[in-house]
């Protein structure tokens, strides 16, 4: 049974952009009779059916609903069906990950059925990929792509910046390393802007019919080659950028106080509170969804937040490289917020997964 499947290194240090090393191999799987049973049922809903084999394994309060609403949101996005489908989701020990996928991967997604294997309890680029294949009506796309689209739709921390594309290899390679990976990302971006989510999804129904190649040419009006060059040529941009915030900026967002103008984001990042997320091989996230009405500067503001953690601010609008980003203590003036203009942003709070990380407070 083929399965895609890749392993990822965990990220050392969020703060030093230098720690991604690995992911991330296609494999083939065969002779399924022996699979052992599937880990016990932890959670369910009419979406999501997640098991957890071991039951100490810490995982944050809010991951559960976090996954389910990313399976939902990216069906929505991309008009995906198999909703009737139950999403099914194994955090599995990372020694025994083996069994279900290939020895050396951390995660891996059953194509068909769609089943999810994670060594790390919160994956959404698995789910990215595991939404797709309980769709009825699309395959799995060439490597370039169909990574392109779980890195696109799925992944949700990068701390590298993009690689040079070099398209016209990428599109021919097997998807591997973390720079892969991330080429994958932004060059799936570059398509989607440059024709369209809905021209994509047109492609990507036709491909499961049709040659890949052929299918992209009638499609899109160009070949593979052809667009390949027009990629290379695109701006650069961080994967923050290009990246599709569909959780962060899903729900309804913070609007600033109408007596002083400030944006006052508050919460808890301990991994008990419904709303952190994780772990995420180490780390786990919190985000806040927040509405700038007039150009923002922020003199004064307050940020208080537990020991380590990194705050990024992220906009949901544009793309690359229009898309806001900024990394508050590693921008260009440490401690300061440049001026927001009006739109919608997410600030994401990071840091090593741990229970006792306490409460924060941004004032902007
Ligand atoms: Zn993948």
């Amino acid at each position: 049974m083929p399965i895609v499947g890749h392993r990822r290194a965990s990220h050392d240090d969020l703060r030093t952009r230098l720690s991604l090393t690995l992911w991330a191999i296609a494999a083939t799987l065969t002779g399924c009779s022996d699979e052992p049973a599937l880990p016990p049922v932890a959670w369910e809903s009419d979406v999501l059916r997640v098991r957890v084999e071991d039951p100490t394994t810490v995982i944050c309060e809010g991951s559960f609903e976090a996954i389910e609403r990313h399976a939902t949101l990216v069906r929505d996005v991309l008009a995906l069906d198999g909703r009737d489908r139950i999403l099914d989701y194994s955090v599995v020990e990372p020694d025994s990950i083996g069994q279900w996928c290939s020895s050396t991967s951390t995660a891996c997604t059953h194509s068909p059925p769609g089943q999810v294997f994670t060594a790390t309890p919160v994956l959404l680029h698995e789910v990215t990929h595991a939404v797709r294949i309980l769709n009825p009506d699309t395959r799995l796309l060439s490597p370039a792509l169909e990574e392109g689209m779980a890195v696109l739709y799925g992944d949700e921390v990068f701390r590298a910046q993009t690689p040079p594309l070099m398209a016209e290899s990428l599109l021919q390679e097997q998807i591997v390393t973390v720079d892969q990976y991330l080429r994958t990302g932004l060059l799936t971006n570059i398509l989607v802007q440059r024709h369209g989510l809905d021209d994509f999804m047109r492609f990507d129904r036709l491909a499961a019919t049709t040659p890949e190649d052929e299918a992209f040419a009638e499609v899109f009006g160009e070949t593979k080659d052809q667009f390949a060059q027009a990629a290379d040529d695109h701006e650069a941009c961080a994967p923050q950028q290009w990246r599709e915030p569909l959780l962060e900026c899903d729900d309804a967002p913070v609007m600033p106080d109408p007596a002083t103008g400030r944006i006052v984001l508050t919460g808890n990042l301990s991994c008990g509170d419904p709303q952190v997320v994780g772990p995420t091989f180490s780390w786990m996230t919190t985000t806040r969804h927040f509405r700038v009405l007039e150009s923002h500067s922020s003199p004064g503001h307050r940020v208080d937040v537990p020991r380590g953690t990194t705050v990024e601010l992220v906009g949901c609008q544009a793309g690359c490289p229009e898309r806001y980003y900024y990394d508050y203590f590693a921008g260009p003036v440490r401690g300061y917020f440049p001026t927001l203009e009006p739109g919608d942003y997410v600030v994401r709070l990071t840091r090593p997964v741990a229970d006792d990380a306490g409460p924060f407070t941004l004032e902007l």
